[in-house]
């Protein structure tokens, strides 16, 4: 048994409930928790383990995040907060189960007000250290959990992209859609075969040329460079690998209708929506659109346990709540991102999809 010598400060952030940095240098652990809002529910977030070079650097990253958290979830109406926490460590070579578990000590002492799931650096396998000394864990893998939330935020991607043709061309149908998929990992292969099965016409992206070949053969898709990717003609670009695909070097290239897909922060900055929006491209707020994931692993804590059934139901719901945006964006001519977020500020300040009963 490891002797802890945890020591936690907490900050003081204005529109933050709780921001804490602990440290155990007996176990290497420096992480950070921040608790964005717990109004419409407990703050949930993923733990991001990566080897930022400061501590600021990290809390920058981990009040993004966690904002952002609050965000996806006000929009969706799932009774859950925004939180995020960040390890300062090497994954590849930093993890140890001793951290885990101190990690996870820091992460109990929050009572419930925040909830650890997977997130850059961290493995279901991870999780299971960390609910070695707390429970407040969701998407572990066991047989009663949510499991790999990847499935779900691909299929809200879907119901997504079937906004985005029911505004453009006044039907849900993706046949014979070009759309270009960014990244080919866990949201981006299950998207590719779903948009496959939907009829669309593939253009497919991945840094590992080999395994994009080979989704390309599989779905009779073209294939695109990453260098080319931005500029390709299609209807619909889907993002789905890393942030910043959608800047002022790439906008002017872009030759789509619309940006639609599953990575976190497409966007370098909000402005970039506007552009977008000035050069009539749709584009599907991030948050909103691959929320799946997260609607998933909320559906672990209801009282009668997780049903798959009842998170696809909820995933469903990204369609309408996409219809809303697009249409409230063109009547009050305005960007799309600016609408998602003033509706979950509505929904945040009106208590919208607010937990009722307490979590299981
Ligand atoms: P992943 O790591 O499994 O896959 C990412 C893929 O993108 C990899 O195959 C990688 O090779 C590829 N890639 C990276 N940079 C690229 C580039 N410049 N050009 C082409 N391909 C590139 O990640 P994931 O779980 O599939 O998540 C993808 C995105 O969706 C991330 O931004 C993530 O934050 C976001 N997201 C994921 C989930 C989820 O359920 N996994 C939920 C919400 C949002």
């Amino acid at each position: 048994m490891v002797k802890l010598m945890l020591t936690i400060e907490t900050l003081e952030i204005p529109d933050y409930e709780k921001v804490i940095v602990a440290k155990d240098p007996s176990v290497m652990l420096h992480c950070i928790i921040v608790v964005h809002s717990t109004k419409l529910g407990p703050s949930l977030g993923g733990v991001r383990i990566f080897p930022y070079s400061s501590e600021n650097d990290a809390l920058e990253d981990a009040l993004r995040l966690a904002k952002a958290m609050t965000y996806k979830t006000a929009l969706c109406k799932i009774g859950i907060g925004g939180g995020k926490s960040v390890i300062i460590a090497d994954p590849k070579t930093g993890k140890t189960p001793s951290l885990l578990q101190a990690f996870g000590k820091v992460v109990d002492l929050l009572k419930g007000s925040y909830i650890v799931a997977e997130d850059v650096g961290s493995t279901p396998q991870d999780l299971l250290f960390i609910r070695e000394s707390t429970p407040y864990v969701a998407a572990l893998p066991t047989n009663y959990s949510s499991g790999d939330p990847s499935r779900f935020t691909a299929w809200g991607v879907v119901r997504g992209l079937q906004a985005v043709a029911m505004t453009l061309w006044g039907s849900t149908s993706l046949k014979g859609r070009s759309i270009a998929i960014q990244g080919l990992g866990h949201v981006g292969s299950n998207l590719a075969e779903m948009l496959f099965w939907q009829g669309a016409d593939l253009i497919l992206c991945d840094l590992d040329a080999e395994r994009t070949t080979r989704f390309c053969h599989e779905y009779s898709a073209k294939q695109v460079s990453p260098a080319e990717y931005a500029a390709v003609e299609c209807d619909i670009l889907a993002p789905c690998a890393l942030g910043g695909i959608i800047n002022p070097q790439t906008i002017p290239k872009l030759r789509c209708l619309a940006v639609a897909g599953a990575a976190n922060n497409q966007l370098s900055t909000p402005d970039d929506a506007i552009q977008l929006h000035k050069r009539g491209i749709l584009y599907a707020p991030d948050y909103a659109i691959n929320a799946g994931g997260v609607i998933n692993a909320t559906a672990e804590f209801e009282k009668t346990g997780y049903k798959a059934i009842e998170a696809r139901d909820q995933t469903h719901l990204i369609f309408e709540t996409l219809l809303q945006i697009f249409a409230k964006s063109k009547a009050e001519d305005r960007a799309t991102s600016i609408i998602a977020d003033k509706l979950a500020e509505h929904n945040i300040a009106a208590g919208i999809g607010k937990r009722s009963l307490p979590i299981f």
